[in-house]
């Protein structure tokens, strides 16, 4: 099997959001995490490296995006997918231009386009400017992000200054009129030299519209959900066989583990869920780990009926992790949190854990690469963007499910592991 799409995604979390989507098709979707060392061995049709280039350097973004197209390339694919966050998050040097520039370079593709649109979570294109629910991007919360700071709302002006060739617009009232509408006026501002075309999108059937005209793009660039139809259309248009291969559940040992490091208003809400259910608990404080270590957790955890599916936590309320940051520092409160639960997960594999629910973007970062990770297929979607996925950690077959921050409703912890259960 060859890889029919290839993406490249600037985060983690990102990436695992756009695999959810793709996986929806019922078709295997891989995700790597960091551009792998070797050739796949067993490529799957839709693949992706997630790389953590959001704000990293311009030269480093795409030096590790070439390499990426590299690696999917040497997987077969020849249709490309570079996958940024729905708010265009970027910095004023932002890596979301030259990076599709790059891969334009290498691709020999005269044109590209761009599509953060995800409608069903609220984000819309009208006239290229992005709102996040009924707010322009530069008056919603977004305004104040600390890395990512979004204070223009119009995609053209954020995008015209990290690239060297023209920007456009193709407008709503372009794509309302369908495909192949669409399709002539690309054609149109390809031929006055326009690379870079933002589109605008209100609604999921816009996506559709736009997936339509541009499935045979060799890069594509946007938000998750741009990626959501073409699974169907490259099965219409025979690029994916009717029996490409399709993600499967293996066979799993139900031993679990929650081990949740986000202090995210919902996370707070899903652990104090979860306790009342009765499973085992175990709240970690960065103060009490700082003075007496980790080993009291360690021996916790060891003892764990691993079939009730016990919960580490360090979940806490605003004022709590001021507190701590205070004594501790913010960067050290955070480091010892996010080591005691990597290593957490660690002694829980050993004793015999397989199935692990992670709560916190730099949480899950950090159990990942605790559990030697760097392969995950993807599985069933617990809440929209948040997938099982399927790995191997020191030879055993484990899942886990990474959820940042917000995601998910209150009752995510159980929904997780009912989902796994019904496959
Ligand atoms: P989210 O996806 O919600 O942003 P992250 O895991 O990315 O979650 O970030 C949460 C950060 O807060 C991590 O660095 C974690 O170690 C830290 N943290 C978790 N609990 C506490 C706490 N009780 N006190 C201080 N810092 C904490």
């Amino acid at each position: 099997m060859t890889t029919v799409l290839g993406c490249i995604a600037d985060d983690f979390t990102g990436a695992t959001d756009l695999a959810a989507l793709l996986a929806r098709s019922g078709v295997r979707v891989s995700l790597r995490i960091g551009v792998p060392a070797e050739a796949a061995a067993c490529p799957a049709p839709f693949e992706i490296v997630a790389l953590k280039s959001r704000t990293a350097p311009v030269d480093k973004a795409v030096a590790e995006a070439r390499a990426a197209l590299r690696w999917l390339q040497g997987s077969g694919a020849k249709r490309f997918f570079w996958k940024y966050c729905s708010t265009f998050d970027s910095t004023a040097k932002g890596n979301i231009g030259p990076v599709a520039e790059a891969l334009m370079d290498d691709l020999g593709a005269r044109q590209t386009i761009y599509c953060p649109a995800f409608p069903e979570n609220g984000r819309s294109i009208f006239m290229g400017n992005l709102f996040v629910g009924r707010q322009p991007l530069s008056e919603s919360p977004m305004k104040d992000h600390p890395l990512t700071p979004m204070r223009d709302s119009n995609l053209m002006r954020l995008l015209q200054p990290q690239v060297t060739r023209r920007v456009g617009l193709s407008d709503r009232l372009i794509v309302e009129q369908g495909p192949c509408a669409l399709r002539t006026e690309l054609d149109a501002l390809r031929a006055e030299g326009v690379a870079h075309v933002v589109i605008d999108a209100v609604a999921s059937s816009d996506l559709d519209v736009i997936a339509k005209a541009c499935r045979d793009m060799p890069l594509l660039t946007g938000g998750s959900a741009l990626a959501m139809p073409l699974p169907g259309l490259y099965l219409e248009d025979r690029v994916l066989a009717a029996n490409a291969p399709v993600s499967e559940a293996p066979p799993l040992d139900p031993a679990a583990i929650i081990l949740s490091g986000s202090c995210s208003a919902m996370t707070n809400r899903q652990v104090a869920d979860y306790t009342r259910t009765g499973a085992p608990s175990l709240r970690l404080d960065p103060l009490e780990l700082a003075e007496v270590g980790v080993a009291p957790v360690h021996d916790w955890v060891q003892k764990q009926p691993f079939d009730r599916a016990p919960i580490i936590y360090a979940t806490a309320e605003p004022e709590s992790v001021k507190r701590a940051q205070k004594r501790l520092g913010i960067a050290r409160a955070g480091e010892i949190i996010e080591e005691a639960l990597a290593a957490c997960a660690l002694t829980a594999r050993q004793s015999g854990a397989r199935r692990f629910v992670v709560a916190g973007g730099e949480t899950s970062g950090a159990v990942t690469r605790a559990l030697g990770l760097d392969c995950l297929s993807v599985g069933a979607e617990i809440a929209p963007g948040v997938p099982w996925c399927y790995g191997h950690s020191d030879g055993h077959q484990i899942a886990l499910t990474l959820k940042s921050g917000n995601f998910g409703t209150e009752r995510f912890f159980s929904e997780a592991l009912e989902k796994l259960e019904v496959r």
